[in-house]
């Protein structure tokens, strides 16, 4: 649906409900986009089938149904005056629904885009004839003809499932053919992508906001670790990243939104390869159609949060530059932590000892059950100098039993 005017928060719309913005989907991303909108005066509304989904407990609403349920779709578009899907994989023919009822950023195309990695390479391809950065070398793999043409040179490669992955999951590495084909055999043959492996010497990622009139505005460039394919840390100062890499990696983004017509916030992560210059060349890896694990410090660490910026551009409010005003590291929480020390038994993490420091922040999502690899909340430490950040990141670190970065 086209916008006619903002949707203002604490309004009275014109069907005689309060504003009302809308969320498909229940985890983390969820939950702390509903309590942004919540603190700028509106009512929300989450559609999970799971009853303690994290922004489910929060939300004014919550819709008990599958994604593609005719039923809670409708019911969500009654409530809801603009809507938003806070996970990639939520179904694209959903989104179209409602929008043929509500507005819906980010669109439905730009969603179907991130979902698939051959339609995502095949746009960051196009962006990169443009002017802008491209993807690993790679090819497409969905059939046994294409399995064996596929060149030598992406040896060794890791081979991704176009659809579902996520924190590392649907992904073989392989140093073979034999390798390659197995692989793909394991994951039932469904249709891939296999990607040069690269050496890579740091990873990053930028978050834009883009609102329906085209104007965006962007975080600075984080500095992502991850472990076993999650992210762990997150480091975002001034001088993170060579000055020129983080301008190239802005303007692709930028580009990308732009060229999806993208309304909301959109995240793209890049690695650095080492290619023998100085500071190394980018690569762009994936999208994410909304905010990201990577930009949780900006809700302690900016004067505005990628949280906030989602809920401006779905409403039609202004965007507004972000400033960081806090060197920070957010380092995230797996479930693991409550398993330290060899104990088969979940024990919870000392968070006095890691609230007696300066700067912290926690951050936990009300998931009742702690699981090895499980996203259960992070810590955001903002202090007045990288030194005194950096030290403070790591004596936390040290208490929950996370290794150090450093
Ligand atoms: P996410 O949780 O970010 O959605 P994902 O499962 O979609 O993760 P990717 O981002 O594609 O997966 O890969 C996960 C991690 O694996 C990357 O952050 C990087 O550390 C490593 N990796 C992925 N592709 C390559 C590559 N071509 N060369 C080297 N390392 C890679
Ligand atoms: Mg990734």
């Amino acid at each position: 649906m086209s916008r006619v005017a903002p949707v203002l928060p604490g309004q009275t719309m014109p069907d005689g409900q309060p504003a009302t913005v809308g969320v498909m989907g229940g985890g983390q991303l969820g939950r702390m986009f509903v309590q942004a909108a919540q603190e700028m005066g509106y009512f929300t509304a989450v559609l999970d089938a799971d009853p303690y989904s994290p922004a489910g407990l929060v939300s004014h609403h919550h819709i008990r149904t599958a994604y593609e349920d005719p039923a809670g779709l409708a019911e969500l578009a009654q409530r809801c005056h603009a809507i938003t899907t806070e996970f990639e994989n939520v179904p694209a023919p959903a989104l179209r629904t409602l929008a043929e009822q509500r507005p819906v950023a980010p669109n439905a195309s730009a969603v179907a885009v991130a979902q698939d990695r051959i339609a995502e390479k095949a746009h960051f391809v196009a962006c990169a004839q443009a002017g802008g950065i491209g993807p690993a070398p790679y090819a497409v793999i969905t059939t046994d003809a294409e399995l064996a043409i596929a060149p030598d040179a992406l040896l060794p490669g890791i081979l991704k499932s176009a659809r579902l992955g996520y924190d590392g999951k649907g992904q073989a590495r392989v140093k073979t053919r034999a390798e390659l084909a197995a692989a793909w055999d394991q994951m039932g043959r469904v249709p891939c992508v296999l990607e040069q492996m690269l050496p890579l010497r740091a990873e990053l990622s930028v978050l834009v906001a883009r609102g329906a009139d085209g104007q965006v505005v962007n975080f600075p460039v984080q500095r992502n670790l991850h472990r076993d394919g999650i992210l762990a840390v997150t480091e975002v100062f001034d001088g993170n990243v060579p000055a020129a890499l983080a301008q190239q990696a802005i303007q692709t983004t930028q580009a990308i939104a732009h060229q999806l017509g993208y309304v909301g916030v959109l995240c793209v992560e890049y690695f650095v390869i080492d290619d023998g210059s100085a500071d190394g060349a980018l690569v762009v890896n994936e999208m994410a159609p909304r905010p990201h694990n990577s930009g949780h410090y900006t809700l302690n660490a900016c004067d505005v949060s990628q949280f906030e910026l989602q809920v401006r551009a779905m409403t039609g409010l202004p965007l507004v530059q972000p400033r960081l005003h806090s060197p920070t590291v957010m380092l995230n929480i797996l479930g693991d932590i409550w398993f330290r020390g060899g104990n088969a038994e979940a024990k919870s993490p000392d968070w006095a000892a890691v609230l007696a420091l300066p700067g912290v922040h926690l951050h936990l999502y009300g998931k009742l059950e702690a699981r090895v690899g499980r996203k259960m909340g992070h810590l955001n430490v903002t202090r007045a100098t990288l030194e005194q950040v950096q030290a403070t990141a790591l004596q936390a670190a040290q208490i929950l039993g996370i290794a150090p970065w450093l």
